[in-house]
Order: C-alpha cells, then sequence, then structure tokens
C-alpha cells in the first residue's frame, strides 16, 4: 500500500486533475490518494475570512471561488466523455452554497469564528476530492475517507499536532474494509472537541503522513511541481541542485527551516514507522524525485541551505537574568502558553541576555506574553523593556554529516560576510546537524546566492560592469570571450553584466551575448548612472560586481569614490583617480580597506607589465623604494628608438602617430604629462606624498610647443625644432650614449626627463617602443630591478585588466 498526496501545484487546471487520474490509473493498487485544494483557492478563501473580519463586502470573493471551482468542474467534460458533469456541479454547487451560508452568516456577527473559519478553510481540499472521485470511479470503485473522523489533534492551535495512536485507532474502527483505491482530503481533521480543524498552511503533506501510518503504508509520495527537493529553493536561486537523497532527519531540519516544499510536521511520523517518503512532480512523473528515508546519501556534508521569512527576534535582558535559575524556562513557557512556537534560540554567554526568534505575525502577542509573565521584574528594574527586532530571515545549513567535518561554519559565515550580510543571531542544534544564521529579510536573496554558490557550485563569480568602448574596452570584451572556455576549466564564473558608452549603458544580469553587444548597446536608450548601477546589482541579486574603467575620463576617475562605497570593486586602465589630488588617493585606498573591496590599477603604469602588483608585494615584505629609473611611455621610446635610426624628432613623430602610437595629438605624449602621471602613481604608491604638481616636468619639446592643443598646427610646428633637437642627439651619439625620455624618484623627488645614457646603463638596451623599469630598493641593490616589455598597445591593457579583474576574487582570502 502507497499513500500519494498531489498538492495543489498539481491541481491547478481541469487538464491538470486529468492528469493526475491518468497517473494514478497508472500505478499498483492498493493505493489511497490525498488532494489539497486547487492553486491558489485556499489564498482566496483567507482572503474571504479577512474580509468578513474586516466587515468588508464579501460578493466579489465569493464569486472569484465559485467561478474559479465551478470553470474546473465544468471543464472536465471535455477531458472525459463518460465524466457526470451535472453531478460534479451538483457537487461543487453544494459545496459553494455551503460556504455562502457559512460567509453570510460570519458577516452578520462582523467575525468568522475559528471553528467556522476552518470549515470555509476546508472547501478547496473537499471539492478536489470529490471531483477526483468522480473522476476515477469513472473506471473504478474509490472510497473517499473523511479526515474529520479520523485525524485527531492533540490540540486546537493554529498548526495543531495529531495523535497518530489515537488516529490509527480510530481509522482501524472507521475503515476496516477498504476498496483498492481510497481518496481523502488533505489539510484537516478533527480537534479534541470533535470540531474540523485545519493542520496549518501546507498541511495536506502532513494529512498524508498521517494517513501513511493510519494505513501502514510502504510508502509516501508527495507529488508536487518540481523534480524534488532542490539544496535551495529553486525560485531564488536559478542553479539550485536536486538532492537524489536525504534522511529524515535533513527532511525534517530543511522543512522546519522554511522550505516550502514539505509542510515541517511531514516527516515526524513517517520517521517513527520507517515509511520511505517520495517527492515526485506531476509533470515529469518518470524522474525517480528525492527520496527521503532513514538512509542519507554520503557524498555531501552539507546538504541544503533553507531559508525562513518573516521572522522576529525578541530578546528579554537586564541584571535580573544573571545567574537567575528558571528564567529561560519561565521566557518559554510563557511562549508555550501563548502557543507560539520558537524558531530559534541564542543565549550570551554572560546569561545576561536570552534571544530567540518567532513568527514575525507573532511578535506583538509574544511580547504581551513576556511583558505579562515578567511583570515585576519590568517594573522592578530587574529586566530592561523587551526589545523586537522585526522583518528579519533565518539562513540555515543542513547536513547530517556536517558534525564531522571541520570549517563548515566558517565557511558559511565567511559567505555572508563575502555577500555583506550583517548576522544578526547564530544558533546550531546540538547534534551539529544545523547551523542558523538570523539576518535581515532583505537581505535573505543575497544570502542564498552567495551561500549556495560558496559552499555548492564553489565556483567564484564576477559580475563585470565596463565602462568605456575604445580600442582597449573592445579588446577587453574580445578576451573575456574568448577565455570563456579557459574559465568555465577554472571554475570561475566571469560575465559581462554591463556595458557602457558614454551615452549608453547595456545591462544583462545572467551575462552581455558577447557575440553581439554593440548592436545591443546601440539599441539602449539610458546612460550610465551610479544609481542605475546599485539598483540593477540589487535587482540581480550580484554579489561581487566590477567596474572596469577602459577611459580616461576624469568625471568617472572622481566616481571611484562612490562606487567602492556602493561595495563595488573598481579596476582602471584611468590614470585620472590615482593623479588627482592625493587627498582623493588615499580616500580611495581607505575606502577600498573600509569596504572590503579592490580597487586595482596595474594597468596605469606599463600596460600589462606586472609593475604595481610587485611594488606593493615588495613594500608589504617591509621593503623600501631607493631610486627609480624608467621609460614610462610607449609612444616616446619608439620615437626615441627611430631617432637613434637616423630620423629627424618631426619625422619619428610622424612615423609614430602614421602607425597609431601616439594620441590623436602627438603633442600630449611630447609634453610628458602621461609619464609625469606614471611616475607620481608609482611614488605614492611607495609612500611618497607628492602632487602632480611637484614633479619636475620637462617636456620633450619647448612649452610653447607642448601646449599646442590643435594636432595639425602642432605637426607644422615641430619641424622648426628639429635643428635645436639634432643638436642634443648629435652630443649623445658622439659620447656613445643615447637619448632617453626618463622618469627619475631618487631623494624624495620625482622628475620627467630627456636624459643621455651610456651603454652600462640599465635603459640604454631599451630597444623602440618597449618600456623599462629600474628599480632600486633596500632588498635589490646595488642592481636593480629590472622589468621590461611592451608597456602599450590594446592587447596588452587589456590583458593587464583582465588580471587586476580576476585578482578581485582573492578577495576572500586576503581578508
Ligand atoms: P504543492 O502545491 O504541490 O504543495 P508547494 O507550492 O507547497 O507545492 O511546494 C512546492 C514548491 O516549493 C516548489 O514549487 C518550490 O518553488 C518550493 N520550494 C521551496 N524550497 C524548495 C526546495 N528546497 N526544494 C524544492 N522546492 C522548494
Ligand atoms: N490547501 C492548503 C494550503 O494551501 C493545504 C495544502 O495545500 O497543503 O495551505
Ligand atoms: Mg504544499
Amino acid at each position: 500500500m502507497k499513500v500519494m498526496k498531489f498538492g495543489g501545484s498539481s491541481l491547478a487546471t481541469a487538464e491538470k486533475f486529468n492528469q493526475v487520474v491518468a497517473l494514478i490509473e497508472s500505478q499498483q493498487q492498493p493505493l489511497c490518494a490525498v488532494f489539497s485544494a486547487p492553486q491558489g483557492i485556499t489564498n482566496d478563501l483567507v482572503v474571504l475570512i479577512e474580509l468578513i473580519n474586516q466587515q468588508q463586502d464579501l460578493t466579489h470573493q465569493l464569486d472569484l471561488i465559485s467561478q474559479q471551482l465551478l470553470t474546473i468542474s465544468a471543464d472536465c467534460t471535455n477531458l472525459r466523455a463518460e465524466f457526470d458533469v451535472s453531478k460534479s456541479q451538483q457537487q461543487t454547487a453544494g459545496l459553494l452554497d455551503q460556504l455562502r451560508i457559512w460567509a453570510q452568516g460570519c458577516a452578520m456577527i462582523g467575525h468568522c469564528p475559528p471553528k467556522t473559519a476552518a470549515q470555509m478553510l476546508s472547501t478547496g481540499e473537499k471539492f478536489s476530492t470529490l471531483l477526483m472521485a468522480t473522476l476515477l470511479r469513472t473506471v473504478h470503485p474509490v472510497t473517499v475517507l473523511d479526515p474529520k473522523l479520523f485525524i485527531c489533534t492533540e490540540d486546537d492551535s493554529i498548526e495543531p499536532k495529531v495523535d497518530l495512536v489515537q488516529s490509527t485507532a480510530a481509522f482501524k474502527q472507521k475503515y476496516s474494509a477498504l476498496t483498492d483505491l481510497s481518496v481523502m482530503p488533505g489539510f484537516y481533521g478533527a480537534s479534541p472537541e470533535g470540531d474540523l480543524i485545519t493542520l496549518g498552511r501546507n498541511g495536506s503533506d502532513y494529512s498524508a503522513a498521517v494517513l501513511a501510518v493510519c494505513v501502514a503504508a510502504q510508502a509516501c509520495e508527495i507529488w508536487t511541481d518540481v523534480d524534488g527537493i532542490y539544496n535551495v529553493d529553486p525560485r531564488l536561486v536559478a542553479e539550485a541542485q536536486l538532492i537524489e537523497q536525504m534522511s529524515y532527519q535533513e527532511a525534517m531540519e530543511l522543512s522546519y527551516f522554511g522550505a516550502k516544499v514539505l509542510h515541517p510536521k511531514t516527516i515526524t511520523p513517517l520517521a517513527q514507522h520507517g515509511i520511505q517518503c517520495q517527492i515526485k512532480n506531476t509533470l515529469n512523473p518518470a524522474h525517480p524525485g528525492t527520496l527521503i528515508s532513514a538512509e542519507t546519501a554520503k557524498q555531501r556534508v552539507v546538504k541544503a541551505i533553507s531559508n525562513l521569512s518573516d521572522v522576529a527576534m525578541l530578546n528579554v535582558c537586564g541584571p535580573g537574568m544573571k545567574g537567575m535559575v528558571g528564567m529561560a524556562a519561565r521566557v518559554f513557557q510563557a511562549m508555550s502558553e501563548a502557543n507560539i512556537s520558537v524558531i530559534l534560540i541564542s543565549q550570551s554567554s554572560s546569561e545576561y541576555s536570552i534571544s530567540f526568534c518567532v513568527p514575525g505575525s507573532e511578535s506583538q502577542r509574544a511580547i504581551r506574553h513576556l511583558e505579562n509573565a515578567f511583570r515585576l521584574e519590568l517594573k522592578n528594574g530587574l529586566l530592561e523593556p523587551i526589545a523586537c527586532q522585526q522583518n528579519l530571515a533565518i539562513i540555515t545549513l543542513i547536513g547530517d554529516r556536517m558534525h564531522q567535518q571541520k570549517g563548515t561554519a566558517s565557511r558559511f559565515f565567511s559567505a555572508l560576510s563575502h555577500a555583506r550580510v550583517n548576522i544578526i543571531a547564530i544558533a546550531q542544534d546540538s547534534s551539529e546537524r544545523s547551523i542558523s544564521a538570523v539576518v535581515r529579510a532583505k537581505r535573505i536573496d543575497d544570502a542564498l546566492v552567495i551561500c549556495h554558490q560558496q559552499l555548492f557550485l564553489k565556483k567564484p563569480r564576477i559580475d563585470a560592469f565596463l565602462i568605456g568602448c575604445g580600442t582597449v574596452g573592445r579588446e577587453l570584451i574580445q578576451q573575456i570571450n574568448k577565455q570563456q572556455n579557459w574559465l568555465q576549466e577554472q571554475n570561475i564564473d566571469l560575465k559581462l553584466v554591463g556595458i557602457a558608452n558614454s551615452r549608453q549603458c547595456l545591462l544583462q544580469g545572467d551575462g552581455i551575448d558577447l557575440d553581439d553587444w554593440e548592436a545591443q548597446l546601440q539599441a539602449c536608450t539610458e546612460g550610465l548612472s551610479l544609481e542605475r548601477l546599485r539598483q540593477f546589482v540589487r535587482d540581480a541579486h550580484l554579489t561581487n560586481p566590477v567596474i572596469i574603467d577602459c577611459t580616461s575620463n576624469q568625471d568617472i576617475a572622481m566616481s571611484y569614490l562612490r562606487y567602492l562605497e556602493a561595495n563595488f570593486h573598481v579596476v582602471t586602465a584611468n590614470k585620472k583617480a590615482n593623479t588627482d589630488r592625493l587627498a582623493y588617493y588615499h580616500q580611495l585606498q581607505a575606502m577600498a580597506a573600509k569596504k572590503q573591496r579592490r580597487f586595482l590599477y596595474e594597468t596605469n603604469v606599463g600596460a600589462g607589465l606586472p609593475v604595481i602588483d610587485n611594488l606593493q608585494s615588495l613594500l608589504r615584505a617591509g621593503d623600501e623604494l631607493l631610486q627609480f629609473e624608467g621609460i614610462l611611455s610607449g609612444s616616446l621610446s619608439f620615437i626615441f628608438g627611430e631617432i637613434h635610426q637616423g630620423l629627424s624628432l618631426s619625422e619619428a613623430t610622424l612615423k609614430a602617430r602614421d602607425l597609431g602610437y601616439t594620441e590623436p595629438n602627438p603633442a600630449e605624449d611630447l609634453n610628458g604629462l602621461d609619464v609625469a602621471r606614471k611616475v607620481l602613481v608609482i611614488a605614492r604608491e611607495a609612500g611618497m606624498a607628492l602632487e602632480l604638481s611637484d614633479i619636475d616636468l620637462q617636456p620633450v619639446v619647448p612649452q610653447a610647443l607642448a601646449d599646442l592643443t590643435d594636432a595639425d598646427e602642432f605637426m607644422a610646428q615641430l619641424p622648426a625644432y628639429d635643428a635645436e633637437f639634432q643638436q642634443l642627439i648629435d652630443r649623445a651619439e658622439d659620447q656613445q650614449q643615447k637619448l632617453r625620455y626618463v622618469a627619475i624618484i631618487q631623494g624624495g623627488q620625482c622628475a620627467v626627463k630627456i636624459q643621455s645614457v651610456a651603454a652600462d646603463h640599465p635603459l640604454y638596451e631599451i630597444e623602440a617602443g618597449e618600456n623599462a623599469l629600474a628599480i632600486n630598493t633596500q632588498y635589490y641593490q646595488p642592481k636593480p630591478f629590472i622589468i621590461r616589455g611592451y608597456g602599450a598597445g590594446a592587447a596588452v591593457t587589456a590583458a593587464g585588466l583582465f588580471g587586476d579583474v580576476l585578482r578581485t576574487l582573492s578577495w576572500e582570502q586576503e581578508h
């Protein structure tokens, strides 16, 4: 014998009823089937009762319920020729008439007494069962079981417990002989006084478990609209994974801490009687579903994460608590007398306070009962006024084998901290089968996503927003696209979720299709704003957002502080932020540290060359920068290489410009400002308190020429300077030296200028276009530490940015 329970989700329409009939017919008999109300009907009945209590008009609500039930019943005619539609419509009309009479009666007295409310609430289940019996009778004899005759509850609370011994005895007495096929409405039974009583929302699962015990079934199957139990609520986490097998205890904890798929009381009777439970999908019956039995599948230590919303936390504290025997007992006695279930308890070790959670809807009643129970202590100041925090939620890790494994709690809390979710209280059950954290309700979705990511997928995620679609931005998009397979292999989930240019901003929470980003961006009408990105991050539950600035825009550089404050990491190729006022530079560093976000700018100096990271590593290890000399501009390096090949300064500049190595206006290279910015970044990194204006900057060409803002004018005037410049070249070559445009840090000062270097100088050998950095530190002397290679170009710069983006992942290890 087995019991099959079909939830409201399996009974939403006549077609679904028909599918369930087919499913039942395909099973081996004997069997008992338990039915919920059609989807949504119980909610509608709850609203009806609320309307009564608020003394409002009921017509619309009653019509809504009637129409839904009559439609399902009438639609069955089209599905089964033998179906007795008139009988069915008559039965439905009978239930609806009764409902109307109760509703109108209650309306007259202005409220709905609990007993009548229970009668009304059970209408949906009664409807489903009568309709299913009529459908099934077209093929089989069917017995309709009445739960009011044998499901006996121990009390008349909102979530009553069923007395299994009494229920089994009553069942045996009432139903000594069953047909092979029996059906029963779920959700209700009889109170100790013999009145109809509901078993709490979602209670049909519990009804099925009780019936399974009464008929000594081998199995109890819960048929619903998902393939089984997932390791996290599949509505909230798209990557939720199905659990094939779990133990009774695990299932109990999971449902207790909020997994809607099972009513919390369902498992206890089944576990007591060793009846296995299966969760199955009505829409996908071939799928094996989830098996719940005494065994658990061994492979995973943490089996699932559950969440319970709408929780309030009460705090009883005060000097009177300390050392006073029986305080905890009195607190919980008060709750038990008020019939309020306590979800979770945490007591501080000083015994100064007890905090515990109750359903949010019960918090006011809980406060009143506590105030009543501790009247004297409150009056005498032995207790502080009862505090209550509303709008909380509980996130719980569940797994039988968690006690065997060290470090689970720490991974759990570090995941929460990674999602920047504040933990309000913690509790662990004594069997270490569950660990719970109380958090703010509005952060629960983020908490679930990140805990699932870090405990199950173990696949860290980066949600990147790229600003600036020039050559570097485009190249980076291409690299991210090209590297997707490699990222998969490394188990890294790097998605570009935003791309913005100066006018438009494309956002896509599950990642932009990078083969088609340009067309999509073109179609966008709205531009980039911090507020828009913040909202987007909140809505899409992104936990590791990274801004990648591929522009050289001053305004964007000045917005980093707010991005960091809003919990974005910032990765930038733009030097404007780090070379703005020193105070801003310090603010950025401080904000990144405060918010535990990364601010990374490796590409500010030497593009993809590993300069900043190396320098930071040395400084972290106690090293000190003594002296620095470097060629920091790829375009000037090219021009200076060419002049020693015999070209004049203007010829070399023209060649570099034609090859695309210079800015559109080469004056911006020859004025040395870009080099000055780079050396400032290095100097500040080394701890020097310098502003851009402190740098002794000597442009390649006279200042008047360097200041020209019109490219054509600059190129036209440059040849006039060739002769003078040629003298510098000749002088250097006469002494077997070469000219280099270098940045120097020495004695606490920075300079940027032309320098003539001899053959033994580290910068002598550097070839046209290369960058080179000679760094003398306490650890690297007298020979400097040399970094050399191409320090410009879209590919190497994008690669440097790519590297920085991946470094945002190491946040977790470093903090
Ligand atoms: P029924 O109407 O069949 O009783 P419910 O709506 O009560 O169905 O429960 C099934 C729903 O529970 C699923 O559709 C799913 O959205 C939700 N759910 C929440 N947590 C889980 C979980 N961990 N595994 C599976 N389903 C879950
Ligand atoms: N119909 C009831 C409810 O919606 C019982 C159930 O579906 O389990 O709560
Ligand atoms: Mg349910």
